[in-house]
């Protein structure tokens, strides 16, 4: 066993501590990570106080946006040497077999991917994320950074940016195409950048105005705020695509009525009550409604080069390892501006 020295929470809603926890051994497909910087992602925040109902085992340690270098290589390691710039998103493991897992999907995998914290691992212990010095991870659930991009602006697309980037993808935003982005939060800015990248003409929908000029700072043509109800009689029937990305469960009615005819509404938001879908606002302009989960290992590579070509990284707010229950906080007032950040070196 190798030892990390870890910020974890003890109980649900208990503080951070420093906490040493185990990790297997450096097997031979393994890579040790010296873990240089761990974004905090609203799951994070759900999963420690146990909102979605998945009880998490304790000591916890969370982090699944986690940027460093590699310290050491198993014997069998091929893909990544000594000093590599790497990271580690929401999963470390999976079955390999299904046909989710063998095309490429395996954050569909039919027997579940092993999370990267809150789960257990192939190796029977309980997985630890990057709130922590380092970690052990198979070499092909590991991805690598463009040199372009830092670590600490570029941890955070080993979630928000995935899990952004790949329903963009599938429901093909580019030139041409009108997107919204409902929520301007972690996931919700980096989205922005990587439409506004694509081609796509970008609208965020925000509660207020008062993060307007990030938006088009971003690159987006217009910010509305959704407190307002004339935005969504403004707005009527006006995307081919919304991808949302609300942590609270709302009424749904008036953001499917902002869709074209055929137009997707894709949430990603994982807030722990229901959303309200109203059947008249699904019928009336044939909308479809549908769901979006991270991507897969090899779709986190493309990305990755994605935004090492267009110079896309997060806004962050970087913050030692003693901030973590202040950043959470902050977090749930939408403060952020726009993802925290952990300065790994800061974990003694
Ligand atoms: P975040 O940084 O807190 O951003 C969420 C944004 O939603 C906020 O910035 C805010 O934007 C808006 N919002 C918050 N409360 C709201 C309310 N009461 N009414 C309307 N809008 C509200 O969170 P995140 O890290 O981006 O994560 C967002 C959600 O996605 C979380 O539920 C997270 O668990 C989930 N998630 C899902 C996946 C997946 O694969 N499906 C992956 C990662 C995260 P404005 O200030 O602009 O209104
Ligand atoms: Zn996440
Ligand atoms: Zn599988």
């Amino acid at each position: 066993m190798i030892t990390s020295t870890t910020r974890a929470t003890h109980g649900i809603g208990k503080p951070f501590e420093r906490t040493v926890v185990e990790r297997r051994d450096v097997g031979e497909h393994d890579v040790l990570i010296d873990i240089a910087f761990a974004g905090i992602c609203h799951s994070d925040i759900h999963s420690a106080r146990d909102e979605w109902g998945f009880h998490p085992t304790f000591p916890f340690v969370p982090g699944h946006e986690i940027a460093g270098t590699v310290r050491s290589v198993g014997a069998a390691v091929s893909r990544w040497t000594v000093g590599d710039r790497v990271g580690v998103g929401c999963f470390v493991d999976s079955c390999r077999e299904c046909d989710p897992c063998v095309a490429g999907q395996e954050q569909f995998c039919v027997e579940s991917p092993v999370f990267t914290y809150g789960a257990v691992g192939t190796d029977g212990l309980p997985t630890h994320g990057g709130y922590s010095d380092t970690i052990v991870v198979d070499e092909q659930y590991v991805v690598g950074i463009p040199d372009s991009l830092p670590l600490d602006a570029a941890a955070p697309l080993l979630c928000a940016g995935i899990t952004m980037y790949s329903p963009l993808r599938h429901w093909q935003a580019g030139p041409g195409t009108k997107v919204a982005i409902v929520g301007l939060g972690g996931l919700g800015h980096v989205g922005v950048k990587l439409a506004v990248a694509m081609g796509a003409e970008v609208t965020v929908l925000s509660q207020s105005l008062a993060k307007r000029d990030d938006s088009l700072r971003m690159g987006a043509v217009d910010h509305r705020a959704t407190a307002d109800p004339s935005t969504f009689d403004d707005l009527a029937r006006s995307f081919d695509l919304i991808i949302s990305t609300l942590s609270t469960g709302v009424d749904l009615g008036s953001y499917l009525g902002t869709l074209r005819l055929d137009g997707t509404m894709v949430n990603v938001g994982l807030p722990e009550e229901p959303f309200v879908v109203p059947p008249f606002a699904l019928t009336g302009g044939r909308v479809s409604l549908a769901g979006s989960n991270i991507g897969g290992i090899r779709e986190t590579q493309e990305m990755l080069d994605f935004c090492g070509e267009h110079g896309i990284t997060a806004d962050i707010e970087l913050i030692d390892a003693d901030g973590i229950d202040e950043a959470y906080e902050r977090v749930l007032a939408s403060e952020v501006r726009y993802r925290v950040v952990i300065d790994a070196s800061t974990i003694t």
